[in-house]
């Protein structure tokens, strides 16, 4: 029986684990894949982390890593099933076992959220990605569209900017819900063309992409673009859905916790992306992770 089971290995995860085994609790982390750092992996230059101003994404995750690992965190890269609550028992299982644990917390993150339109499912690895970082050098000297508005479209348009030739960013209103330093960046790079006020309603190619046909909200036209990229960044959602139906989710799926980041069942902590919060960034998942484990500590302290 673990003092506590983090189910999750990003920001916040990982920072529970630190502050979990500075308070000398035994505890697990659950990660289903063993590149930690969660959705930061996935950021080619991370610019707001206080005191490392630059940092690639894969490179702070595995600071993040390391860092847990040097304190003594315990990992497990299992696929979590459910989880069973009773009273103070606190049950996790996963593809490969059943733990036991007093106190849980919560610390699975998000996931891109798709777009939803024809040609997307079918051509997915086939020109469709949701990830610029991993498959930006396969378009090298081509030319890409990414679909959305907020920072990781941007970021994503700014890094494909540097590889290929020419990148389309299309979004669906006439300003975009990026910080305003990634907006000026992109701005200012000469490939990059801004498509206002355009939805795509399907992404065409035989076996790999080809064009996309978008519309114009304002006047209804219709165009192809021919691309033979398409990157898709058009918001998360949250990994909650496969196991935490027995926890209270708002309509979005979010786990529903306030800044305590205590859940109304007692010994069950949400911290990270996938809790109900207004500014998701990864300083504020490290902070969740913190004041879950201080939480925790509380928790138990208490029984
Ligand atoms: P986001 O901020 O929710 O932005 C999603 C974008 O996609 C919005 O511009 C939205 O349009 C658009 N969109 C949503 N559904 C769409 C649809 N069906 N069709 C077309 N466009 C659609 O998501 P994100 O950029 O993935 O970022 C997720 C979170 O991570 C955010 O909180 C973000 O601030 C954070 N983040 C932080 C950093 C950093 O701090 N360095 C880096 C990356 C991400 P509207 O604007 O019209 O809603």
């Amino acid at each position: 029986m673990y003092d506590v089971i983090i189910i999750g290995s990003g920001p916040a995860g990982l920072t529970a684990a630190i502050y979990a085994e500075r308070a000398k609790l035994s505890a697990l982390v659950i990660e289903k894949e063993y590149i930690s750092g969660g959705q930061v992996v996935n950021t080619y230059e991370v610019d707001n982390y206080p005191g490392l101003p630059g940092i690639g994404g894969v490179e702070l995750g595995m600071k993040f890593r390391e860092h847990a690992e040097k304190m003594g965190a315990v990992f497990a890269t299992e696929t979590v099933e459910h989880i069973t609550i009773e009273d103070t028992v606190k049950k996790v299982v996963t593809d490969q076992q059943t733990y036991e644990a007093r106190s849980l917390i919560i610390a699975t993150g998000a996931v891109h959220r798709k777009l939803e339109v024809p040609g997307e499912e079918e051509l997915a690895g086939m020109g469709v990605s949701y990830c610029a970082t991993c498959d930006g050098a396969f378009f090298k000297g081509r030319t890409v569209a990414v679909i959305g508005g907020g920072d990781v479209a941007v970021e994503d348009a700014i890094f494909l900017a540097r590889i290929c030739e020419k990148v389309y960013l299309i979004h669906r209103r006439d300003s975009l819900r990026a910080a305003k330093m990634l907006q000026e960046k992109l701005f200012s790079c000469e490939n990059v063309e801004l498509v206002w006020d355009a939805a795509v309603e399907e992404i065409c190619g035989e076996d790999q992409v080809e064009s996309i046909r978008i519309k114009k909200l304002k006047n209804g036209e219709k165009a192809y673009l021919p691309v033979d990229g398409v990157f898709i960044a058009v918001g998360i959602v949250p990994n909650t859905k496969e196991f935490c139906n027995n926890l209270e989710m708002n309509e979005g799926g979010y786990l529903v916790a306030g800044e305590d980041c205590a859940m109304k069942t007692p010994g069950i902590y949400a911290a990270g992306d996938v809790r109900t919060k207004k500014l998701r960034q990864i300083i504020t998942a490290a902070a969740d992770g913190a004041v879950a484990a201080a939480g925790v500590e509380e928790y138990l302290n208490s029984l």
